[in-house]
């Protein structure tokens, strides 16, 4: 019966009363594309182009390369949009030639966009190839910058994407409860937002992702994330801009429907999950949704939140 609602399930993400919610994939490279294809995925909302770079920690891969490595990601979605994440280097990725050896909290030290800023040079090449692999292509290219905390990341990205020539919209992440907390500002400078829960819960309830222990606080149904979430998209749609989310949370498909209702405009997640997410938000109204939402956030725990969420939905 999963299986025959599943394969009914395909086409655009919506609500049952149409309210569209582009379901995008998470991929890390072209040896993810064609699972993404597969699931229907209308889009990529995060390409995470690190992993171009962890073939060696001693350099960049050459401009060749990763013009090469983009192509093949931008081809796969000849109508599509294609959300580039800029290299996330530092913290769990660590590479030699860009971040620092010796900080005592590699997690709050220079990472993501803070090394790019201080390595113009490796910035520079990404942008320029992510321009050339996308000439030509029908494509709707979207670069975002990793750990943007304030409107001068965000203006400093904005600026390297313009000095690269780079035809795409520019973005910013919100992983860092600042950003949340301060979205119309940066939106002042970006045309779009993109939350990434991992990092956003492991930065607003000081636990790490990599420390099993405090995983309960890692929950992304905990009510003070969805606070930020929900600040988030609040802020983007009185801009007029788009806020999606590419973190895990999006690939839990309750929490994808009051994701939508806290008024995240695009869910992007692991291919495998896309159906799911598909076949759960086609069940529920956006008005359901919106319920559900509000009574999420109204709970004082994950669980409680979910349990809420989920008796909304049912109608309980
Ligand atoms: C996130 O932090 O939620 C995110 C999408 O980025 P990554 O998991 O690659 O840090
Ligand atoms: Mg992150």
């Amino acid at each position: 019966e999963r299986k025959a609602s599943l394969a009914a399930s395909s086409g655009p993400g919506a609500t049952s009363d149409g309210h569209t919610v582009p379901l995008l994939a998470n991929v890390g490279g072209p040896a993810d594309v064609p699972a993404a294809v597969e699931a229907g995925a209308e889009g990529v909302g995060l390409f995470r182009t690190e992993f171009l770079f962890l073939d060696d920690s001693k350099k960049a891969p050459s401009e060749e390369k990763q013009i090469e490595s983009y192509r093949k990601v931008l081809e796969a979605f000849p109508e599509g949009r294609v959300v580039v994440r800029v290299l996330d280097a530092g913290a769990d990725k660590p590479l030699d030639f860009l971040t620092p050896a010796d900080e005592p909290n590699p997690a709050l030290g220079v990472r993501g966009l803070r090394s790019l800023l201080d390595h113009p040079d490796v910035l520079r090449t990404q942008l320029t190839a992510l321009a050339k692999a996308a000439e030509g292509l029908p494509v709707h290219l979207e670069v975002m910058a990793p750990m943007v905390a304030d409107r001068i990341d965000a203006k400093a990205f904005a600026a390297a994407c313009r000095e690269a020539g780079l035809q795409a919209k520019f973005g910013a992440m919100v992983e860092i409860p600042s950003a949340a907390l301060r979205a119309r500002s940066i939106l002042q400078e970006v045309e779009f937002l993109s939350l990434g829960t991992n990092d956003l819960a492991q930065y607003t309830f000081a636990a790490d992702r990599q420390v099993g222990a405090v995983s309960r606080l890692q929950d992304p149904w905990q009510p003070a994330l969805l606070d930020l979430i929900a600040m988030s998209a609040d802020a983007a749609r009185a801009e007029g801009k788009s806020c999606g989310v590419c973190g895990e949370a999006a690939s839990d498909p309750l929490l994808a429907c009051v994701l939508t209702g806290l008024g995240v405009t695009s869910l992007s997640m692991g291919a495998a999950s896309i159906p799911y997410v598909r076949a759960t938000l086609a069940k529920y109204t956006l008005a359901q949704c919106e319920r559900a939402a509000a009574a999420a956030r109204a709970a004082d725990s994950a669980e409680e939140a979910r349990v809420a969420a989920q008796a909304v939905l049912s109608g309980e």
